[in-house]
């Protein structure tokens, strides 16, 4: 026998009965979407793998460490998206739905792959529901969407979350910070890990997120970006806060949430839970004023998040508000007794189905022991059986496997024999 093929480390199976119930999470999110009138968009798995370098930035983790890269058997570079706003941000330029004059609102769904450490929470493919907003946006459009998150949380009783907000300034002030964050880290480089040393030159801003420990004592008197916002970013900044303090959103502000993408500018923030262990941010996302013009589109901002769907799993588990539902009902098995009578059943089952009653056919074995197993294993409410009689009569035994009543049909009153049976199932 040979070894069985298992699948690939950090990639999860999602089986019966969880795929519907999964599924059912997107459809909730994408629910709340939209209510607040985003459109879906269907986006493709791998891209040129250069928009990622050229939106999220060539010296991130995600870029340097964690895509999956390939060269096709043309020669060109692509790489399986490892998130959505970079495609979702070529497909809206692409087909020109982006204009100076107008917001649109657009969400998407669906796996995402990064090479990372598999643990809870954390897999190399997983999945997102995110939206964005493009056009010409104001801090309230910020408030706007973090209060549709906001209502993600309420709603799946999201256990002990948290709002971190933190603004990262602009092209005009973002980079006296950059330089006042060099030279800080460059007077503590004796004590920065490896790691903090390389990005103090490639991307300083990365060192903030450091979680070594030895790194923790530099970064508690590490300079702030919200000392440095110019006049603009500080506005923006106020007003967010104030506008969710109107809409009693709470948050807490944390100077040092720069998010693993490059392409952030003002708002960043994030919803984390406690209940989530090491990984507990379950949404997060911010605003990108130069991403657009970046990948060659009009000069347009734009605000966004991405809420991993894993986590939102885990954490309405712990809440107990996982989706109910069930698998879709078989109602009817149908077992043929001999070769000679699988035509007549394969018809039975084709006409049930267009009556629309789910149904089976059970076709292996001629012992109706098995067939009563597979009946009870699918949920079936009745069997119908076609033997030596029926087939000579041209009839089918119909056996309710609740009541125990056993009913002969005509064969060909394939109507007649739903109608039947959906009464019995669903009694007026
Ligand atoms: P983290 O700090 O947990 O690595 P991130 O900053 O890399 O997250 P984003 O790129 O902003 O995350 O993605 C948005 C959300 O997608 C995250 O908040 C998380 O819920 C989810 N997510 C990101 N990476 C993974 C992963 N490898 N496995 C499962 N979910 C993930
Ligand atoms: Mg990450």
């Amino acid at each position: 026998m040979s070894l069985p093929i298992r699948a690939p480390r950090g990639v999860k199976d999602i089986i019966p009965p969880d795929a519907i119930r999964f599924e059912k999470i997107f459809e909730d999110t994408t629910g709340i979407l939209e209510t607040g009138g985003f459109q879906k968009i269907l986006l493709p798995l791998f891209e040129s793998a250069t928009l990622f370098s050229r939106s999220i930035g060539g010296a991130t983790d995600i870029v340097e460490k964690e895509m999956y890269t390939f060269e096709d058997k043309g020669g060109d570079l692509f790489a399986l998206r490892p998130e959505g706003t970079a495609s979702l941000l070529r497909a809206a330029i692409e087909h020109h739905l982006v204009d100076p004059g107008k917001i649109v609102r657009l969400s998407y769904g669906g796996p995402m792959f990064r090479h990372e450490r598999p643990q809870a929470g954390r897999l190399r493919q997983f999945h997102q529901i995110g939206a964005e907003i493009l056009g010409p946006l104001t801090p309230s459009d910020d408030v706007d969407l973090i209060s549709l998150i906001h209502r993600m949380a309420v709603s799946f009783s999201i256990p002990s979350w948290r709002l971190l907000l933190n603004n990262m300034g602009c092209s005009v002030c973002r980079p006296s910070y950059r330089e006042a964050l060099v030279l800080y880290l460059s007077q503590h480089e004796q004590s920065l890990c490896p790691t903090c040393r390389h990005r103090t030159k490639v991307n300083p801003l990365r060192v903030l997120d450091c979680k070594t420990p030895s790194c923790q004592n530099i970064l508690e008197t590490v300079p702030r970006i919200t000392d440095f916002l110019c006049p603009k970013s500080q506005s923006h900044f106020e007003q967010v806060k104030s506008e969710l303090d109107s809409l009693d959103i709470p948050y807490t502000l944390s100077h040092q949430l720069v998010r693993g993408l490059d392409y952030y500018t003002e708002t960043t923030f994030e919803f984390v839970s406690d209940a989530l262990g090491a990984q507990s941010t379950w949404a997060a996302g911010g605003r990108y004023d130069g991403l657009c013009q970046e990948l060659g589109g009009p000069d347009i901002p734009g605000f966004g998040f991405a809420a991993g769907v894993e986590r939102l799993w885990l954490l309405r588990e712990k809440a107990g508000t996982l989706p109910v539902v069930a698998s879709p009902p078989v109602w009817m098995t149908v077992f043929p007794l001999m070769t000679e009578a699988r035509p007549s059943a394969l018809k039975l089952i084709r006409n049930l189905r267009e009556n629309s009653i789910p149904t089976t056919g059970f076709f292996g074995s001629v012992k109706i022991k098995s067939a009563f197993r597979q009946a009870e294993r699918e949920g079936s409410r009745f069997i119908a059986f076609i033997g030596e009689d029926e087939l000579r009569s041209e009839t089918v035994l119909i056996k309710d496997l609740k009541t125990g009543e056993q009913t002969s049909y005509p064969i060909k009153e394939f109507s007649f024999i739903a109608q039947n049976i959906r009464k019995t199932i669903l009694p007026a």
